[in-house]
């Protein structure tokens, strides 16, 4: 039987000590910028969606310009992010539904944001986390992969997943908590070649022991 617990406050202690200065590696300066990009991060590097953002965001300054964007148009400026058809139109729908329904401004509820056309709990959760101060749980494949390594869920779907990493990790750890996790999947856990051999939790990783043998 393994104790959650424990593995937890030592998965805490870990990346506190590590990752103290982990934060979102998107590029934005205002909670709609940081809505956009984090749509386009989908199947995407942060590396590649700041640089197409960088001049994104001075050719499209708010809701109205994307609800008004001319979508073949858009498209072609989002296509280095990948997947740039569904994108495109996502984020041009939401944006008439925030012009039409919230007056150009982005609600501050993740029920009523996760309405919108294209955002899950995972961007909502970013965007709350980060611009409003509501702790989320960002459950990416960074996030995922670990918690499901170590054993901290069972599931396979995000939102069970991101339930039951809620029972887990203290409430106000939960944003900066997510960022450290995605670091540590960067930099030590990645989904091929993970580096057990120097990971302080590789004697509680169930991935690892059954590695072994
Ligand atoms: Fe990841 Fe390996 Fe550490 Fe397990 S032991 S958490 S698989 S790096």
């Amino acid at each position: 039987m393994i104790n959650k617990k424990k593995i937890v406050e030592e998965l805490i202690r870990f990346l506190d000590e590590r990752y103290s200065d982990a934060k979102c590696s998107l590029d934005y300066v205002n909670p709609f910028q940081l809505l956009i990009a984090t749509i386009l991060s989908a199947q995407c590097t942060d590396e590649r969606v700041n640089k197409v953002t960088c001049t994104l965001f001075k050719k499209y300054r708010s809701f109205e310009d994307f609800a008004r964007a001319d979508i073949e148009e858009f498209m072609e400026d989002i296509k280095p992010t990948g997947f740039y058809r569904n994108k495109a139109k996502n984020i041009k729908k939401l944006s008439e539904i925030v012009v039409e329904k919230y007056d150009g401004k982005m609600p501050e509820d993740i029920d009523e944001l996760v309405k919108l056309p294209g955002i899950g709990r995972k961007t909502a959760n970013v965007v709350l986390g980060n611009c409003f101060g509501k702790p989320g749980i960002v459950v990416d494949t960074h996030v995922k992969r670990i918690s499901q390594r170590l054993g901290l869920t069972d599931n396979d779907n995000p939102d069970k997943i991101e339930r039951d990493l809620m029972e887990l990790i203290p409430e106000e750890k939960w944003t900066k908590w997510s960022h450290q996790m995605i670091e540590f999947g960067r930099d030590i856990c990645s989904a091929r070649k993970p580096k057990c051999e120097s990971c302080p939790l590789s004697k509680y990783c169930g991935f690892y022991l059954d590695k072994k043998g």
